[in-house]
């Protein structure tokens, strides 16, 4: 073993967790991923601690299908790599396992961590810090570096009960979002802990405990010092979350709307208000994403639209423009507090070209545009989806699925031609070093 890597301690410093027995819970081994147990029971035959952790937990245990599962083991990262070959380790500050499967499913397997152990593995400073000794924790000091009672619960294999160091059972009973320790002391250590608390009452209509809530009511200011990146690609994550009005009403409601999207509540907040357009149109949204994956891209134009002195319903909203230059004009003055990254201003700008191009189009000349072959044609056919209230688009958004559809038979056939079926790296979502793309869940960030 060197230096860099000393075992995590055994043990819990004295606080003794709760347990909850099979018979005392609803999670079942059968709801849960077949390679994730695979993982689990491996590491324990081999003598180590193994529980899956986090939102997979949570959501077993509220009877929703998790999105992924995470496993926190005692095993460090070189242990973890020996045991399996399909393993690769990443992280500069923190050292996370990543193993990977069939489909381009990667599974995080993280060693406990410490109290003192960074937010986020690929935080800023990780490039003018040097490398630091890995100082693995207790299950407990894991359980109690998490952000929430609710994600802080661990699943024993072993023994198929619920281990709960920080009263996350109660809480999820109750139905009520906790921070793990002191909400104040915990929002200056990661103010994006205050937009999850935020997401996590909305998504699941749990309520904000009162000293949870009123941190968050006092501090909200503390979210202008977090990574602009970080608090970017958790705002995507709940604008395609299935409940972004919810989300976007609450961070109003606890002031921290206006430091990320303060377009949004001109007027004393009339766009957020029940049965608004912007709420009409966010419904719609919020539909689809329950669905399907949404491209972000779609929702962010949606926004921008809204973006304008004139967020009125009478007026189609394309006859604000003049033309594309008029377009491009008024992108340079949306999103001025949100960290939208340079390559997704320039997609957003093509998608609301291509849309005013086509709302401007006479239908007829539009049927025969070849509409397939234009750049945001997909995200296009969800714009018009989306803002087809009173079904006045339905020409145009005929025309722009046919295209869409054309499109993916196109692609379809390309793909049987060149048998590669799909990702030949295996590396969908991930970055050259295995990394989670921005916006990817990070199971044990
Ligand atoms: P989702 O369903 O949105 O993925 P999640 O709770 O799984 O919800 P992740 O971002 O995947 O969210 O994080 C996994 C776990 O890592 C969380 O459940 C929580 O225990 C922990 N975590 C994530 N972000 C933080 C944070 N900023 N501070 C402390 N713990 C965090
Ligand atoms: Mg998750």
């Amino acid at each position: 073993m060197t230096s860099k890597e000393k075992s995590p301690t055994r043990g819990n410093n004295g606080i003794e967790p709760r347990v909850y027995t099979r018979k005392e819970h609803t999670v079942s081994r059968n709801d849960i991923d077949y390679d994730a147990l695979k993982i689990m029971y491996r590491l324990i035959r081999h003598g180590f601690r193994a529980y899956l952790v986090g939102g997979g937990v949570r959501d077993l245990l509220l009877d929703k299908k998790p999105k992924d599962f995470d496993i926190a083991t005692d095993a460090t990262p070189r242990k973890i790599k020996n045991l399996f070959r399909n393993c690769r380790i990443i992280g500069r500050r923190f050292k996370l396992a990543h193993i990977f499967f069939k489909d381009n499913k990667i599974i995080e397997v993280s060693t406990f961590r410490d109290a003192s152990d960074p937010v986020d593995i690929e935080d800023d400073s990780e490039k003018t810090s040097p490398p630091r000794d890995n100082n693995y924790g207790t299950e407990q000091t894991d359980a109690c570096r998490r952000d929430l009672t609710i994600n802080g619960l661990f699943y024993d294999l072993s023994t198929f009960s619920i281990i709960d160091y920080v009263g996350g059972m109660d809480d999820l009973k109750n139905k009520l979002i906790r921070i793990i320790g002191d909400p104040r002391e915990r929002f200056i250590e990661d103010p994006v802990r205050m937009i999850r608390a935020v997401r996590h009452a909305a998504r699941s209509g749990f309520t904000l405990e009162d000293t949870c809530e009123s941190a968050i009511k006092t501090h909200h200011k503390l979210i202008l010092e977090a990574s602009q990146v970080r608090v970017y690609e958790e705002i995507k994550k709940d604008l395609c979350s299935g409940s972004s009005l919810k989300i976007l009403r609450l961070l109003s409601s606890t002031s921290i709307l206006q430091h990320l999207l303060p377009e949004l509540e001109v007027n004393n907040g009339e766009l957020l208000q029940e049965g608004s357009f912007f709420s009409r149109v966010f419904e719609n949204i919020d539909v689809t994403s329950a669905e399907e994956e949404v491209p972000i891209t779609a929702i962010l134009a949606s926004i921008s639209l809204f973006m304008t002195a004139y967020p009125d319903s009478t007026v189609p909203l394309h006859e604000q423009y003049e033309d594309k230059e008029d377009i491009i004009d008024h992108l340079t003055s949306c999103f001025v507090k949100l960290a939208v990254p340079r390559k997704e201003k320039e997609r957003i700008e093509e998608l609301l070209s291509l849309w005013h191009r086509v709302l401007t189009t006479p239908v007829d000349k539009l049927k025969k545009s070849n509409l397939e072959r234009r750049r945001r044609v997909d995200e296009l056919a969800y714009l018009l989806r989306w803002f087809n209230l009173d079904n006045i688009y339905d020409e145009q958004l005929e025309i722009a699925l046919a295209a869409t559809e054309k499109r993916k038979n196109q692609a379809r056939r390309k793909g049987s031609k060149s048998n590669s079926g799909g990702n030949a790296s295996g590396n969908k979502g991930r970055n050259r070093r295995g990394r989670k793309r921005p916006g990817q869940n990070s199971g044990n960030s």
